[in-house]
């Protein structure tokens, strides 16, 4: 655990001092859970945004897409359920005055048990070797059962508490488990509160109720309202989907490790609409889907599962997690939904107007159905980052490097070209002609600031996939040494082969065949 969260801090420190993020307004010490995004780390999120969006609509002839305004009309939130519904449970401790979210606090406690099964499954399979089963042991050894005895126990009053929506038998969980304040050790809380997550606003001249506006908490009320004008629009036939990245913003109250839970971020979803009653079909398909669009980055299986909500939200009738191993632990990155016609029958309902699609094949209009894929830039960045980022020896008694192992595809900078003497004009001619030619179809970058070394260590760190060296012997015959960031190998290649070499790795449509 230790080592994890010395891991964490490294990305954290790595992010900051290579330029991908910073604190927000950090001049004025920052602003909590708000972060700005730094010139390498732009590149990696719109990287990120590009592929998310060519699998979407490019890659579907029945997904579109939309970018919808943040401001919504105020019953947008009121048919959504999120005025009402779009609350957590919050609890304070009196004595150290912090703030929690009760149900953040049961789970770091289930997080414990959880750490202690592992404990003891890990210290019986070296005790027992080879032939350890660790399926037998989970079930026979009295310790290990009692765990998960305890586990479950909790994880079932949890799971109906949050779903009814019962603010004291929360108390009482956190009462009966005896959770202490993380920071303080006391036990002095006061009752759990209902909080909603949504930032308001006010509308110009108009004060009171009638113009509070609020900030988008999620992007999708934006495509179920756009639903008929992008049907009739495009006329596509049903099933099909609407895709749109944008920013959301959350009041969360627990606003820690860095950017996994932000006040404002930002999301990729796509609403699919589909017949009543295919949903189980098209819920299975977008599971396996998105699945394979994590992998194809090369992101171990290993750090990918699936997690089916205990608790449904208050518009699904399904709702599944692709978790992410995150320095501390497996975390939510992605939620698949099955939503049902709980938003476009609501919106319906509240406007007045029809919001229906008449199927041509049925011959009979209905609410459709959605399956929704969701999933915040800034969690995918984190996973991305926090995957690629390894510390490693250089072969050859070079000391150590940090490398950030990114999918070319992904890598902020594609190809760094440096000249070997910078006082020496014809290699930098030969250099800069190189760079100029490469800028029309990649983010390349030329850099003479420093020796060789120095340069690679830096373009390592930033993930770069290529670097291109420039010497004497590129003056005689046209040829440059081309070093690979994953390898290390170096080649000799004709400058005119640098172009069909790069976008070999780097181009994304590798990532979708
Ligand atoms: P959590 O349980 O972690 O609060 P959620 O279930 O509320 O997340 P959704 O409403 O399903 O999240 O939002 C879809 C996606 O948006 C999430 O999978 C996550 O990647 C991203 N997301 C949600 N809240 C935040 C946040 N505060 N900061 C960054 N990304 C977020």
């Amino acid at each position: 655990m230790a080592q994890q969260t010395d891991l964490f801090k490294n990305l954290i420190a790595h992010c900051k001092e290579y330029g991908f993020i910073f604190q927000s307004s950090e001049v004025y010490d920052g602003l909590s859970a708000v972060y700005d995004y730094g010139p390498y780390g732009v590149e990696l999120k719109n990287n990120i945004k590009s592929y998310w969006w060519s699998s979407m609509v490019q890659m579907h002839d029945n997904i579109v897409g939309i970018d919808a305004a943040i401001f919504m009309h105020p019953k947008t939130w009121k048919a959504s359920g999120h005025v009402d519904a779009f609350n957590d449970p919050l609890i304070d401790n009196k004595d150290s005055k912090k703030r929690y979210r009760a149900d953040v606090l049961i789970e770091e406690q289930m997080e414990k048990i959880e750490a202690k099964i592992d404990k003891e499954i890990e210290k019986a399979r070296k005790r027992f070797g080879d032939g350890f089963d660790e399926a037998m042991y989970r079930t026979t050894n009295p310790r290990v059962m009692g765990y998960v005895e305890a586990f479950e126990a909790i994880r079932t009053r949890l799971a109906a508490a949050m779903t009814n929506g019962d603010m004291a038998e929360l108390k009482q969980i956190i009462e009966d488990l005896e959770i202490a304040d993380p920071e303080s050790g006391s036990r002095n809380w006061t009752d759990v509160r209902q909080f909603n997550l949504m930032f308001s606003t006010q509308l110009g001249n108009i004060a009171g109720e009638e113009g509070k506006l609020y900030l988008r908490p999620e992007t999708a009320q934006g495509i179920f309202v756009n639903f008929l004008n992008v049907q009739k629009t495009t006329r596509q036939k049903i099933p099909f989907g609407i895709a749109q990245i944008g920013k959301a913003f959350r009041n969360e109250i627990v606003a820690r490790q860095f950017i996994f839970r932000m006040r404002e971020f930002e999301q990729m979803e796509m609403q699919f609409f589909i017949r009543p009653g295919d949903q189980k079909h098209w819920y299975d398909y977008w599971k396996q889907a998105r699945m394979k669009w994590h992998l194809a980055l090369g992101t171990p299986q290993s750090k990918l599962r699936f997690h089916d909500h205990d608790n449904l939200a208050h518009y699904a009738d399904a709702a599944v997690d692709v978790q992410f191993e995150f320095p501390f632990g497996f975390k939510e990155l992605e939620g698949i939904h099955s939503r049902t016609d709980f938003d476009l029958g609501n919106h319906q309902e509240l406007s007045g107007k029809k919001l229906q699609y008449f199927d041509p094949e049925l011959q009979e209009s209905y609410v459709p159905y959605v399956v929704e894929t969701s999933i915040g830039v800034d969690r995918m960045f984190l996973a991305m980052m926090s995957n690629a980022l390894v510390e490693e020896e250089v072969p050859g008694g070079e000391g150590s490097r940090a490398v950030l192992k990114l999918h070319p595809a992904l890598a902020p900078v594609k190809c760094a070209i440096l000249p070997l003497k910078r006082n020496e004009e014809r290699i930098v001619k030969v250099a800069q002609d190189i760079f100029h030619k490469l800028k029309l179809s990649f983010n390349v970058q030329y850099d003479d600031t420093g020796s060789i070394g120095k340069l690679y260590r830096r373009q390592d760190a930033i993930g770069t996939p290529f670097c291109v060296t420039v010497d004497f012997d590129s003056l005689e015959d046209n040829t440059v040494t081309l070093r690979d960031r994953d390898t290390l190998q170096q080649e000799r290649v004709h400058i005119s082969q640098l172009e069909g070499i790069i976008r070999e790795r780097v181009d994304m449509k590798q990532l979708f065949v």
